[in-house]
């Protein structure tokens, strides 16, 4: 006869990981929630206040974000903190959107007030949950959908509503995303389909180089690009030089984005979104 019964929960162990991001030095600690984060210059590649904050144990960099909302209003929290002008812009690649790396990391840039490309397009308001606006945005090659609050709102709302989006846009529709976090505005940009690893064809041969391929990824769909590639930095300047890198650059992230079917669906389960 049984008397007593145990139950162990299968769990998958800990996956070692000897990334590149595990062997990078911190210049900082902090603390999200139960895991500590280290944070590092990006070297990948550098420019000045680049920054990465990267989990130091392994966590999966698909699921941080999208498992646990505290996380989000954890990297919110961030950002609220102005201090002399300078602020901090968060951005954070899901698997299949430029990402390359698994183990967790988010990105930042610390920049002074000049707003990027992204945080200056007009936007049209799609609806509106108690003192939180859900706009999109236009004039803009790639589909982005915007989150801000009122003067009366709290931030946390901010972030509750945007990870709701992320819920419909990963879970419900099956689609990677991008994320920018900035101080009032979570964007949130779907992406058509996962291309981290399958390079588009454009992207490909922007560099003139078979072994590097440009990736777009959040600070790119934000407008800005840090480039370490010789080859493809001289290509972006010619493309600049010769007055039209819009029509290229519209033209890339625009195939990158939600497709006006996508953008519909989605659009159709922003009502089931709640602030509780
Ligand atoms: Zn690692």
């Amino acid at each position: 006869m049984i008397e007593k019964v145990k139950y162990f929960e299968v769990t998958t162990p800990p996956r070692l990981c000897n990334c590149s991001l595990c062997k990078a030095p911190a210049v900082s600690h902090c603390r999200m929630g139960l895991s500590n984060l280290k944070v590092c210059y990006n070297k990948f590649p550098y420019d000045k206040g680049s920054l990465l904050l990267i989990s130091e144990d392994f966590r999966w960099q698909s699921e941080v974000i999208q498992d646990d909302l505290a996380n989000l209003l954890y990297f919110q929290s961030l950002c609220n903190k102005d201090s002399e002008g300078k602020r901090l812009y968060l951005f954070y690649n899901q698997d299949g959107t430029g990402s390359t790396i698994e183990h967790f990391h988010i990105q930042g840039i610390i920049i002074d007030d000049t707003p990027l490309p992204i945080e200056v397009a007009p936007t049209k308001e799609l609806m509106r949950l108690g003192e939180i606006t859900i706009a999109k945005i236009l004039e803009y090659p790639i589909y982005v959908l915007s989150i801000y609050g009122n003067e009366r709102a709290n931030p946390d709302e901010i972030a509750r509503v945007a990870f709701g989006i992320v819920q419909i846009v990963e879970k419900s529709l099956d689609t990677p995303y991008n994320l920018s976090i900035s101080h009032k505005t979570i964007r949130v940009i779907p992406r058509r389909g996962r291309t981290g690893y399958e390079v588009p064809e454009f992207l490909k041969t922007l560099s003139g180089d078979p072994d590097y391929a440009a990736r777009i990824a959040g600070l790119e769909v934000s407008g800005m690009f840090i480039v370490s590639h010789k080859g493809l930095y001289s290509r972006i300047r010619a493309l600049i030089k010769s007055g039209q890198p819009n029509d290229f650059f519209w033209k890339a992230l625009a195939e990158l984005g939600y497709t006006e079917e996508q953008q519909k669906k989605l659009e159709e389960q922003l009502h089931t979104l709640r602030i509780d």
